[in-house]
């Protein structure tokens, strides 16, 4: 057996001394033909190996490179240095892996973050992605948790997809048809896609909520967790093309379930990673203050990241309607002194990114949860208030994101649902399937979709969403 290595994170958080270990791990830096620094990714904390000098191999130190990929074994002992409990003083040290110093990307210093984006796949090996992967991880790990404790079903619905009048983004098309025209056509010239793979043109889903719906009118609560895809060129640094996405449906949840939910959900997963990414939240916490530094005065946050997942997690979210909001941005000093892009209109706009974020970090500096939106700038399967005018949609705002969740309770009344996707032109027979759960055993529901993305992004702190995925895919951009 080759692997009896023992994790750095658990070497390191332990008192315990004079054993033996063996550790593997990439080498951050190597000083005074010495001293290796070594990572294995548990931790950003490094364990220090000594290589005591005259017993080891001019030729096997000179392998000892920033990058390189190493196996060492010795004795663990308490250690003089500062900032660490032990070390490992090395009886044998075998390289599995070199890395040339010379062409290495990742050299022990400071590189920017667009540096860091185009050598994504060595990105991991800095203290900044280390720490946002694995608390990308712990929250994955909490969500789950959450929805399984709370006796939810986790439901994994289709990537591919033939509905695309849903209407919550421009979509990628699938298809196993030939692009060099040669596909066969309509008399009207266009694609004839009866002969293509599924007979019927698809898509890559944009949402999952729909299929969602057709398993809580069954198993009462579910969530699905899974990739979603937008063509939508927003080069912005809160969209991406390919994204992760939180749908949970429950049967018997009317509005103020719906919210509740969101905001239990959300103080949750962050109190989770909180709990168990602390070393990971405390040195994002000191990146961003470091970034922020560079920021004029005005720009800066008044919280620190700490503060602000602590602010966060111990405070209701101000609940408001749609119309309370427009009131606020419409009688703000902001408005009058024309400092949005987007003037305020009025009641029937469509909020901004800036409005969302004014309401956010200038008026109540908290999130806040918007209902009763009018209901031309929502989709067709939202309830229809009383009022004929607004659905019971909700969206969830967050302080340096703007939205970060889009639910609503659903249409459940077949009539009010059939009339309203008429109005808007959605073709009824399309979707027969999604009508058949109003038809049969109908019941009041409602959910909602919460980027996982925006989520990691607002509890690591990274200003820009490409940055909280592996390997993110934005407009003109899908290397790796
Ligand atoms: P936005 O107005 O920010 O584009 P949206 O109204 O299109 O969002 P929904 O269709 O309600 O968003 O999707 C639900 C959630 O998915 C959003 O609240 C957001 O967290 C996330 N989301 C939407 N589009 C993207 C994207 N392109 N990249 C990453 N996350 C996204
Ligand atoms: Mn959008």
């Amino acid at each position: 057996m080759f692997n009896k290595r023992i994790r750095i994170k658990d070497l390191l958080a332990s008192d315990k001394a004079n054993y033996e270990a063996t550790v593997m791990g990439w080498v951050r830096t190597f000083r005074n033909n010495q001293f290796i620094a070594l990572n294995d990714g548990s931790t950003n904390n490094n364990v220090q190996i000594v290589a005591t000098l005259g017993q080891f191999d001019e030729a096997l130190l000179k392998r000892l490179t920033t990058g390189a990929c190493i196996k060492a074994t010795g004795e663990v002992i308490p250690s003089l240095g500062k900032g660490q409990k032990v070390e490992l003083k090395a009886t044998t040290i075998e390289i599995l892996g070199d890395s040339d110093a010379e062409t290495f990307p990742m050299q022990p210093k400071k590189h920017s973050l667009e540096f860091l984006r185009e050598n994504a796949h060595m990105r991991f090996r800095t203290n900044t992605f280390g720490s946002v992967f694995r608390v990308r991880h712990a929250l994955a790990f909490a969500i789950h948790k959450f929805f399984n404790d709370k006796g939810f079903l986790y439901l994994h619905t289709p990537i591919i997809t033939a509905s695309d009048a849903e209407g919550a983004g421009e979509m990628f098309k699938v298809t196993a048809l030939p692009l060099d025209g040669t596909a066969p056509k309509n008399e009207d010239g266009t694609i004839n896609f009866a002969t293509d793979f599924f007979g019927r043109s698809t898509n890559l889903t944009v949402s999952g909520q729909l299929e969602g719906e057709l398993a809580a009118m069954a198993f009462s609560d579910i969530y699905t967790f899974g990739p979603t895809f937008r063509a939508e060129n927003s080069n912005t640094t809160r969209h991406l093309a390919e994204f992760w996405m939180i749908e949970p449906e429950v049967a018997f949840n009317d509005l103020e379930d719906n919210a509740n939910l969101a905001e239990d959900f959300i103080k949750y997963v962050i109190k989770h990673a909180m709990e168990f990414n602390k070393d990971d939240l405390e040195f994002l916490a000191l990146r961003l203050e470091e970034e922020e530094k560079q920021k004029p005065q005005t720009e800066r946050s008044e919280m620190g990241l700490l503060e602000k997942l602590k602010f966060v997690v111990d405070n209701d979210f101000e609940r408001l309607t749609y119309t309370e909001a427009i009131e606020i941005l419409r009688e703000s000093n902001y408005n009058k002194k024309k400092k949005f892009q987007y003037p305020v209109t009025g009641w029937g706009m469509d909020l901004q990114s800036e409005h969302e974020r004014y309401l956010v970090e200038k008026h109540f500096k908290k999130p806040v949860i918007l209902m009763n939106y009018p209901k031309e700038i929502k989709a067709f399967y939202m309830r229809q208030n009383d009022d004929g005018t607004t659905v019971a949609a909700m969206d969830i705002l967050a302080p340096g994101i703007g939205e970060i969740v889009g639910g609503s309770q659903r249409e459940e009344r077949m009539d009010k649902l059939t009339q309203r996707m008429e109005e808007m032109h959605i073709p009824a027979e399309e979707f027969w399937w999604y009508l058949d759960t109003r038809k049969f055993g109908s019941c009041p529901h409602a959910g909602f979709g919460l980027g996982f993305e925006r989520l990691v992004q607002f509890v690591t702190g990274m200003g820009n969403i490409r940055d909280v995925i592996p390997f993110p895919r934005y407009p003109k951009s899908a290397e790796f």
